[in-house]
Order: C-alpha cells, then sequence, then structure tokens
C-alpha cells in the first residue's frame, strides 16, 4: 500500500535570502543540496513539487530603483533575471542527485530554459520531474510570492509552502525584539488586517481568493523541507 500524504501537488517557494544561507556570495551550495535532498526524498514517495525561487539574494528591483536613473521596471527585470540564475543553479544541484529538474521561465530564454507552458509544466509534475518556475510573474511590479500564489492556482497545486529564514509569522521581529511571539494559526484576514509579513498583499489576497492554505516555515532547520511538503506540523499555516 502506498502511505498517503496531506498533499499530492506542493508548491514550494524559496526566497533568495534562504538561498544565500551564510555564504559569503549570493547563493549557498550547501543550501541548494539541503533542498535538492529533501525534495528528492518525497518526490520518490510520489508527491509531485514546483519550486518558485525568488532573486533577492541577488537583486531586489524596489529598493534598487530610483538609482541612477535606473526606473522601476527595468529594476525589477533586473530582479527577474536574478530569479533565473537561482533557478539554474538550484536545478543543476538537483540533477547532480539524480532528480530530473526542468526551469520555465516567465519570459523566453530558450537557450537556457523551457518557456513557461501551463500544460507541459503539469505533464513534467505528472512524470515525477521537478519543475522550477522563474522570472516570477514576466511582469515589473509584482513579487516571487505573488507568482507562488498563481503558478500554485495554474497547476492546481494544493498549497504554497513558503520556506523562509524564521520558524513562522511573529508579531515583532524577533531578530529585535527577544519576547516576540509566534501567532498560531491565521486567516487570511488577520494576515491582512494586522499587515504581518507571511506575504505581500497582493500575492495573500490571491491565495485567499483562490482557496490556497499558505504554510511559513523554517528551511534552515534539517528536514522541515520535506516534512512541510508531506503534511507534517512545521510553522504556521494561514487559510487552513
Ligand atoms: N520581480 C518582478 N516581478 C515578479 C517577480 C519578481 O519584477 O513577478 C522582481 C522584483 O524586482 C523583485 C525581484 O524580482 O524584487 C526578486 O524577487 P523577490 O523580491 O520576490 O525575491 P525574494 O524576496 O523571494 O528573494
Amino acid at each position: 500500500d502506498k502511505p498517503s500524504f496531506k498533499w499530492r501537488r506542493v508548491l514550494l517557494k524559496v526566497s533568495g535570502e534562504a538561498l544565500a544561507g551564510d555564504h559569503s556570495e549570493n547563493i549557498d551550495p550547501k543550501v541548494t543540496m539541503a533542498i535538492a535532498r529533501e525534495v528528492a526524498a518525497v518526490t520518490r514517495l510520489g508527491i509531485e513539487v514546483a519550486i518558485v525561487v525568488g532573486g533577492g539574494n541577488i537583486f531586489r528591483g524596489s529598493s534598487r530603483a530610483g538609482c541612477s536613473g535606473l526606473d522601476r521596471s527595468s529594476a525589477d527585470y533586473i530582479g527577474m533575471l536574478a530569479t533565473v540564475m537561482n533557478a539554474i543553479f538550484l536545478q543543476a544541484t538537483m540533477e547532480s542527485i539524480g532528480i530530473p529538474t526542468r526551469v520555465q521561465t516567465a519570459f523566453r530564454m530558450s537557450e537556457v530554459a523551457e518557456p513557461y507552458i501551463r500544460r507541459r509544466a503539469v505533464r513534467h509534475l505528472e512524470k515525477g520531474r521537478v519543475v522550477i518556475f522563474a522570472a516570477g510573474t514576466g511582469n515589473p511590479f509584482f513579487t516571487t510570492d505573488t507568482a507562488a500564489a498563481l503558478r500554485c492556482a495554474e497547476i492546481n497545486a494544493e498549497v504554497v509552502l513558503k520556506a523562509t529564514n524564521v520558524d513562522g509569522v511573529y508579531d515583532d521581529d524577533p531578530r529585535r525584539n527577544p519576547n516576540a511571539r509566534l501567532h498560531d494559526t491565521l486567516t487570511y484576514h488577520e494576515v491582512t488586517s494586522k499587515d504581518l509579513s507571511v506575504m505581500d498583499m497582493t500575492a495573500i489576497t490571491l491565495c485567499q481568493e483562490n482557496n490556497i492554505p499558505v504554510v511559513v516555515f523554517n528551511l534552515t532547520k534539517p528536514g522541515n523541507i520535506s516534512k512541510a511538503i508531506k503534511g507534517e506540523r512545521v510553522g504556521e499555516s494561514v487559510g487552513e
């Protein structure tokens, strides 16, 4: 008998900051290897995994716009290109340990990766391949969290698993306030009305409108990624 898990198909969001780990450069190979190993373990169990990667470890459009005449849209295109670099790195790590992986980009870069084609992405997943979605939504003024919510809805994944460097959603910044407390299970309304830093508003409302639960968890704790994918309780959940 095949063991049954909570989710059949998940959308894992890995932020750029998480990929940076404590490496002095942009991407920590220890982090990409840890992700690859844990994803390998769950794909072997038959759970389908799609990944959206961020780019904040390399370039964040919103914080660079305005420098030396850089307009926001151009800055955001650079940010989207940064996510492609992370995606290629992660793909290479996954394939080095034998996980078939495809990168699909939101705008065409055919020499580097496949273009995003929804049906093709779903087909890859059905065949047990991991699909990494890069270049966000392909549009400036959006984030990769919004891309995660969008792709999750498009491919009928059941949950957005947001991997971060913290244990969940605190009522204050735990790095500044040692008394900051973790929230219990949250509703979408609590997140938007209290402006909690789960995701930006566009992303969280897209999840709400499509009844997509969001699980925020700490990827730096070994085992957490596979636990989250298997539907075991890690971190905080919104809208469940
Ligand atoms: N970005 C964008 N449109 C998108 C997704 C991302 O313009 O749909 C740009 C934006 O400049 C953003 C950067 O890509 O700052 C990196 O993405 P993000 O900040 O979401 O990455 P993360 O915070 O997850 O590392």
